[in-house]
């Protein structure tokens, strides 16, 4: 069935996590190789061009980190005419455009926080047909007359990134994504390319409809990125748990992702404390300070940057080895985003996320305040919208606490499936056997349940955990809750443990609590059936958190330098690493925008002698040879 405004009805699905069988054109191919460096192309970025070059509309869903990017970037070398992208942030803008820039590719971007001088030139160069990509926000896009001056340069296809910003079930809607459509239905001829990374399929539906993608060519990738490895605890003392993390990854660049803006200042001043180059990022700090230390993180000046989710869009740094969340996040869609900042250049990376049962109701009650804040003002009713909150923060909290590989549950979430060796995926605490069921769940969970019951469903988890562990606290006395049959049936367990079990249960639906400001504890139908000895369960036991993760991995292990290499490539690595930092600070720019540590890692291992040699380095581009080639070939050959 065809549908006129586009739906997916009429989309052609291609999932695909095999080596990409598609070929490009080999005009393309050379374009693709002198500047970017790239001899072969990653899964479905063949069928991405391909589509760009034929002038069909296309819906390219691909994880983060996939290469993107490359999929317009490539076709808008070797096509005529110009290409415009649409993006939501100017850091994400500026970083892309800035890449292209380094190639050797006439880009440039329009932003409003150009100096108007800047941005006559750029306006100067479109009139003259002097560029082949332009970065805009969708508020340039849609003020009156741009779009007919970009047909007069020549526009011949709109790029619109981060598509899922166009949906209401996005985590990140704009409004202004919504009008690009109206823009669409009015110059119907441009081919329309949308990208996105997160897209369940009622996002998928939106976008194409939204835009009104003409019989759209829609590509899915695998979501899953083998590279991360997840793991899942609960939250105990956040602080050791956060550095037995960092100390995993000396020298390298990480993420801690924190709820409130006090949590991160705390946090952040107590890694400092600790000799961790750390610094805070929150929407509550001023735009200057934000900004700078942003740009620190981005110019490798720090190591650690601990931040609200205010942190995160526009971050292209490719080389963060690990994502810590020190709260749960609101749904499966943020985690799987804001853990995917990890690794993004392909290497191994770590994701850990410490949580509690707590912080869902932290959340349940900002969720349930904003909308009824949001009611009060505009008189509509949003229940069904904070249903829908709540639904995807239970998820959640189901995801963290079940005991399904971690990369499977992800990839099935968004509507995928992922094959699987026996053994597992390797790569997160379940498959890694990191989480240790305890010898007798029945029991432990039959205790649990009952004494939630004897206590009449009435109390919450700490005071549940109390009479457990036979606590002689005043609030258990006064309660008469010493007098209980199930008064110390885990006395030898501690507080913390038991509180993990509920989390458990909890996750697994077996326990609910009530809403309100004393969320208290409740079973459900399932729980029941626990309690009666007539379903099974699975309890694990807390997790040893850090002997139980890898040893710590240099930077350049990591970039594929093998543990054995010898000590002049490890040492030459680092002069490389050394190199472009001092490169990026003379030209302004990031330094991952120079090489990135497989680069140099290869430039490590095959020290090349001579430009010819250099340009088979993977990575490398022309243009790059003839910029950074002189400096580069000297350090290399000064190792010697
Ligand atoms: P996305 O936008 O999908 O998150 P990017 O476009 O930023 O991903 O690409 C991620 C990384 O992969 C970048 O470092 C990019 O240079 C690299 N990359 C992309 N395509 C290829 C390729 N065909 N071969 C090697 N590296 C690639
Ligand atoms: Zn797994």
């Amino acid at each position: 069935m065809k549908c006129d405004r586009g739906g997916v009805q009429s989309v052609t699905v291609i999932v695909t996590t095999e080596d990409s069988p598609a070929t490009i054109p080999p005009q393309l191919q050379e374009a693709v190789r002198r500047t970017f460096g790239y001899a072969s192309l990653r899964p479905l970025q063949a069928e991405a061009m391909n589509a760009a070059l034929a002038g069909r509309d296309a819906l390219v869903v691909l994880a983060t980190g996939a290469g993107k990017s490359l999929c317009y970037q490539g076709p808008a070398l070797v096509r005529p005419g110009l290409t415009v992208v649409v993006s939501p942030l100017i850091s994400l803008m500026k970083d892309q455009a800035d890449g292209l820039i380094g190639n050797g590719v006439a880009a440039a971007m329009l932003t409003s926080a150009q100096q108007s001088g800047e941005r006559r030139s750029v306006r100067e160069r479109l009139a003259e047909r002097d560029l082949r990509i332009l970065f805009v926000a969708p508020e340039r896009l849609l003020m009156e007359g741009f779009f007919e001056e970009l047909l007069e340069a020549g526009l011949s296809s709109l790029v619109i990134d981060e598509a899922h910003c166009i949906s209401h079930w996005g985590h990140d809607f704009r409004p202004e994504y919504r009008q690009i459509g109206e823009l669409r239905r009015r110059y119907p001829h441009i081919p329309v390319q949308a990208y996105t990374a997160t897209a369940t399929p009622a996002v998928r539906e939106d976008i194409a409809r939204e835009l009104s993608l003409k019989d759209p060519l829609l590509l899915v990738g695998s979501f899953d990125r083998p590279n991360l490895t997840y793991r899942f605890q609960p939250r105990g003392d956040l602080l050791s748990q956060v550095l037995g993390v960092i100390r995993r990854h000396p020298d390298q660049a990480g993420i801690v992702y924190c709820l409130r803006r006090k949590d991160v200042d705390e946090l952040a001043a107590q890694l400092a404390a600790e000799g961790v180059r750390a610094l805070p990022y929150h929407a509550g700090m001023g735009a200057e300070l934000r900004k700078t230390n942003q740009e620190r993180f981005l110019q490798e000046r720090i190591e650690v940057i601990v931040a609200t989710v205010a942190f995160g869009m526009g971050i292209d740094r490719s080389d963060v080895r690990y994502v810590v969340h020190a709260s749960l996040p609101k749904g499966i869609e943020q985690y799987s985003q804001e853990s995917g900042r990890a690794g993004r250049d392909g290497l191994e990376a770590e994701c850990v996320m410490l949580y509690s049962a707590a912080d869902y109701h932290g959340w349940k009650n900002l969720m349930t305040r904003s909308a009824e804040e949001a009611a009060a003002a505009g008189g509509t009713t949003v229940s069904s919208e904070l249903d829908a909150s709540l639904a995807r923060l239970s998820q959640m909290l189901f995801f963290a606490g079940g005991a399904v590989c971690r990369h499977k549950f992800l990839v099935e979430h968004f509507g995928g499936s992922l094959e699987q060796r026996a053994d597992g995926c390797g790569a997160c605490d379940v498959c890694l056997g990191e989480m240790r069921p305890i010898d007798d769940p029945k029991i432990v969970a039959q205790k649990i349940l009952s004494c939630v019951v004897r206590c009449e469903q009435r109390y919450g988890a700490a005071q549940i955990a109390d009479v457990l562990r036979g606590a002689n606290t005043e609030r258990v006395r006064r309660a008469g809750h010493d007098q209980l049959s199930t008064y110390g049936l885990l006395r030898q367990h501690d507080a913390r443990e038991i509180r993990h079990w509920i989390d458990q249960l909890l996750g697994m639906e077996h326990l609910r609590v009530t809403d309100g400001q004393y969320p208290t504890l409740f079973l459900s139908q399932s729980g029941v059936e626990v309690m009666r000895g007539e379903r099974a369960v699975a309890l694990y036991a807390l997790p040893k958190l850090t002997k139980a993760a890898k040893s710590r991995t240099s930077a350049a292990a990591l970039a594929g330098l093998s543990a054995d290499a010898d000590a002049t490539k490890l040492v030459l690595f680092e002069r490389l690493r050394a190199l472009r930092r001092r490169l990026a600070q003379e030209k302004g720019v990031p330094p991952y925008l120079i090489f990135n540590d497989r680069t140099l890692a290869e430039l490590a291992e095959r020290r090349p002698k001579n430009a010819e040699e250099f340009l088979r380095i993977r990575g490398v581009g022309d243009r790059k040879v003839q910029e950074l080639g002189e400096c580069f070939l000297a350090e290399i050959a000064a190792a010697e």
